[in-house]
């Protein structure tokens, strides 16, 4: 690991203030960071050489998630543990809870944040995945000002993020799923707790009065650069009847998806990660886990 300065601001005003004095334009002289379980591997591995270490960790007006006038607002500097035992997140935002509980191990959720994870921009990223299903989207803070766009603008190229050099991610939100929409998500990784995703699947799902979908947000993760919405499949739920019927085709619709977008020289990893049924299985059950949701609200639960 290179030499480096090491500054710990004590207010988001003051990170700003250091990450205009060292990275004003396209410079790469200083890194930012927050939980460090990306940043400090690729530290080590020399992937990154910079002069001054921003460490933001210590800014705890970025650490929350709430609740409010109809959004779920939350700090980038959240953690996954901090998510997984959020009561509102539990039991109103099922997939984003599953996403929380499932990165790493108990030692990486409790240090890597929602925003190191958003930032990182891996077409593995649990959370990006989750994040597009429910629409949410990023606010970006600089000396300059604040903006904000949807999650799905924000990822131009693999690996690559809207994120200006001296620009912090300051707040992710997205609006807070009422009762007619459930929601849900669901993993494949090669290895049980320190699995690196091979297939991420989240979905969002509104319901009509006559207990019809009326909305339907699936995105498909770690099978392209980015995580992608899935056209093809919303529009084929679209104002169908809730019902397992309406799911079952999913599966094999989902697999040959996968199979067309991954170039041809992958087939053979497509063979051992993305095997057909692996497929239909993570599909059926991310859609029960959706109408299970449904009854138990019909039931009163
Ligand atoms: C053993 C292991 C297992 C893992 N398992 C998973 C897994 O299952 N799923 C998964 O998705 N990931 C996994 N990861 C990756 C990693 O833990 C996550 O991506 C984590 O969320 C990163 O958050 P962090 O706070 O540690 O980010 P950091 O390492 O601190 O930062 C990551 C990047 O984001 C930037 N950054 C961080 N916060 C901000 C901000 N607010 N504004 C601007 N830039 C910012 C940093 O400069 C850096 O470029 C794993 C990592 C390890 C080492």
């Amino acid at each position: 690991m290179k030499d480096f300065d090491f500054h710990t601001p004590g207010s988001l005003r003051e990170a700003l203030v250091l990450l205009a004095k060292y990275n004003p334009s396209t410079s790469t002289r200083s890194a930012v960071i927050a939980g460090g379980t990306d940043v400090v591997i690729e530290l080590r591995d020399f992937k990154r050489h910079p002069e001054h270490v921003i460490n933001i960790n210590k800014l705890n007006e970025l650490r929350y998630c709430k609740f409010e006038n109809g959004k779920v607002r939350i700090g980038p500097l959240t953690t996954f543990a901090d998510l997984e035992r959020d009561a509102g997140i539990r039991e109103k935002v099922k997939s984003l809870h599953y996403c929380a509980s499932n990165v790493g191990s108990p030692q990486i959720r409790n240090l890597g944040t929602i925003g190191g994870n958003v930032i990182n921009a891996s077409p593995a990223g649990d959370s990006i995945s989750t994040l597009m299903s429910l629409d949410a989207s990023v606010v970006l803070e600089s000396g300059r000002g604040r903006r904000e766009m949807k999650l799905q603008d924000f990822y131009a190229h693999c690996q690559k993020t809207q994120l200006a050099p001296d620009e912090l991610l300051t707040e992710i939100y997205f609006d807070a799923p009422t009762n007619d929409i459930a929601t849900a998500a669901y993993k494949l990784g090669k290895r049980k707790s320190l699995a690196i995703v091979v297939v991420g699947f989240s979905v969002l799902i509104e319901r009509d009065s006559s207990d019809r979908i009326k909305r339907s947000q699936i995105v498909l993760g770690a099978s392209s650069k980015i995580p992608v919405r899935i056209n093809a499949l919303e529009d084929y739920v679209l104002g169908k009847p809730l019902t397992e019927d309406t799911f079952k085709p999913c599966g094999g619709m989902l697999s040959e998806i996968i199979k067309n977008m991954i170039p041809e020289k992958d087939a053979e990893l497509f063979e051992k990660y993305h095997k057909v049924e692996s497929i239909k299985s993570i599909t059926e059950r991310t859609f029960r886990r959706i109408l299970d949701c449904f009854e138990r609200r019909r039931e009163g639960k």
